[in-house]
Order: C-alpha cells, then structure tokens, then sequence
C-alpha cells in the first residue's frame, strides 16, 4: 500500500524538511527493518536529502539551482515554468532510506526535504515500504 504526505508549500521555490512526517508514516506502519522509498508524482518538484541543521545550506542549494536554471532561458514549453522542470529533473522525484529498528538510518546532519520549484502550491510525496 502507498501512503502519501501531504506538503503545503508557501514559496515559488522552497526546501520543505519532511523528515518528522516520514518517521511518523515508519511508526504509523509499524516497520522495524526495511526500505522506505519516497516518490514525487509531480513535475516540478522533488525530494532530496541534505543538511537539515543549518538552514543556510537549503538556502544555498535554491540559489546556486537559480543560478545555473535561470527562471526566464529562452526556453520553449509555454507554460512559462520550464526552470522549474528542468529543476525537478536534476534533482530527481525519488530517494530512499533504510529503516534500522523502527527508525530511519539518516545522517547525524541529514533531512529528507521535498523541493518545490515552482510554488506555493498543495503536493504530495508517496511512500512506499519495504520490509
Ligand atoms: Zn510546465
């Protein structure tokens, strides 16, 4: 069975930590030892894992991304939001996570974060586990 997160967004781009949200769907489930994998079933965002405990290195990610993705590139899709896909792309709708007795196997400094690029809007990650 698939359970999704439900994630509100507030910013045009944004790290959203949902690391607290994906640990709570690990003990909703009761998974002791496994694979939880996240899935985002959108196109213009994402879901990576990074530094969560200085949040100047969410802020860095987001900018160094504009740098290289400028928002206005020429581009030819004419919804206007092609900075936004090619984000998505780099960064990848998918990660996953080992879960070591009831608890993901996460970095001493690592977040899971759901990226939104192309914001604020409503968004879902999926997550699947394997036991
Ligand atoms: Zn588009």
């Amino acid at each position: 069975m698939v359970r999704y997160i439900n994630v509100r967004t507030s910013a045009r781009t944004e790290l959203v930590d949902i690391t607290a949200d994906v640990q709570e769907v690990i003990a909703e489930i009761g998974l002791e030892e496994g694979v939880c994998y996240l899935f985002v079933p959108h196109t213009t965002g994402a879901v990576t894992i990074n530094e969560g405990a200085d949040p100047s290195v969410r802020r860095d990610i987001i900018k160094t991304l504009s740098q290289l993705i400028p928002r206005d590139g020429g581009y030819a899709h004419m919804e206007g939001n092609s900075d936004a896909h090619i984000k998505s792309s780099l960064v990848g709708a998918s990660a996953y996570v080992f879960v070591e007795k009831g608890k993901l196997l996460l970095g001493t400094w690592q977040s899971i974060f759901f990226c939104e690029f192309d914001g604020p809007r409503h968004r879902r990650v999926a997550i699947k586990v394997l036991g």
